[in-house]
């Protein structure tokens, strides 16, 4: 009887421990641990017929039973700790980072060709000081017209030219009504530039959109001449330009200055030499291009705003961002401004 029961103690040793030594997770030996040393486990079992051996026999089975016992635990232990290693040494290689891999680069925004332009012409302009002044893009029709003497009839206030709100309201065809409303709040000396959207009724193309940006000058003082509007044209010109830029003024005719000219520059790209390839697409061959409105403010519109055209005197000019931009990146078709093409728009 004790041979057979130490037999089997000794059978169930040998396969625990190997079943131990080939569990491959935690829950494996969890059930090896159950399976044999459980309340219905196979050595328990084998314990609980003790009772059928003499005396002499108990302590021997006893100390047998012991030791598999304690072989079985530290079998346990030893393989617990085992695969908790192994199971680390798996997440840390799983969880590895290469530090040495390239980062991801960020691509950044940069300025709109317009906003460079705008920004170094209002640099340009604070640096003479002028003050950079705003105004609503919706506009009553006396600030956009008739205190700029631009009466009922003229074509400029057409409903072909003109988006109307309403019969005295507008989208501003110009950035002027902001010198009428600055020079109705403030007194002489007066420096300004104001630039912002305008609207006109025009068809999208190369040359024309039905909104673009304006920038407007003007200048109010005491003995203020047309010399100076010429000086500060120059000037600004040649700082936005370069110094070998030229400007020629040809006379024109506005309702809100007197006199009045348009402005023509010299033509950057071919300075006036026709180029080898025998056309200038930039000046079409003129040799000039055509860059802006000026004039001197008009005796009647200083007295619409309350100023004494006796004691005081002005300048304005206007000019179209668009247009300045273009010229300055030799781009040729307005649209490109406005389309947000990220390869147009990287060149700069
Ligand atoms: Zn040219």
């Amino acid at each position: 009887m004790i041979k057979e029961t130490l037999e089997k103690i000794e059978q169930i040793s040998e396969k625990t421990l190997s079943a131990i030594k080939e569990s491959v997770d935690l829950d494996a030996i969890n059930d090896v641990r159950v399976k044999i040393l459980g309340k219905k486990g196979e050595l328990t079992a084998v314990l609980k017929t003790m009772g059928k051996l003499s005396a002499d026999e108990r302590p021997v089975i006893g100390a047998k039973a012991n030791e598999v016992r304690e072989a079985v635990e530290r079998a346990i232990s030893e393989q617990t700790a085992k695969l908790k290693s192994l199971h680390y040494e798996a997440r840390i290689k799983s969880e590895a980072i290469d530090v040495t891999l390239p980062g991801k680069r960020m691509r950044s925004g940069r300025p709109h060709p317009m906003s460079i332009v705008l920004n170094d012409l209002k640099e340009i302009f604070r640096s003479m000081g002028y003050t950079v002044v705003a105004g609503p893009e919706i506009e009553e029709t006396r600030y956009v017209f008739d205190m700029l003497n631009t009466f009922e009839g003229h074509p400029a206030r057409d409903e072909s030219d003109t988006f109307y709100i309403s019969d005295d309201v507008v989208l501003r065809t110009q950035t002027s009504s902001v010198q009428i409303r600055t020079m109705l709040e403030n007194k002489p000396p007066i420096a300004i530039i104001s630039p912002g959207r305008v609207f006109r009724r025009d068809e999208f193309d190369a040359t024309h959109s039905p909104v673009f940006n304006q920038c407007e000058a003007l200048v109010v003082d005491k003995n203020i001449t047309f010399a100076d509007l010429k000086g500060t044209l120059e000037t600004f010109m040649k700082r936005l330009y370069g110094d070998s830029v030229k400007l020629r003024f040809r006379p024109h005719n506005f309702p809100y200055t007197e006199p009045s000219a348009e402005v023509d520059l010299s033509c950057f790209k071919c300075n006036g030499q026709t180029p080898d390839s025998g056309y200038c697409g930039f000046c079409k061959n003129e040799g000039w291009v055509e860059m802006l409105g000026a004039g001197v403010v008009h005796p009647q519109v200083l007295r619409n705003c309350g100023i004494d055209p006796d004691v005081y005197s002005g300048f304005a000019f206007g000019m179209g961002l668009e247009r300045i931009t273009m010229m300055r990146y030799e781009i040729d078709d307005l649209r490109h401004l406005y389309e947000n093409d990220i390869r147009f728009l990287k060149q700069f």
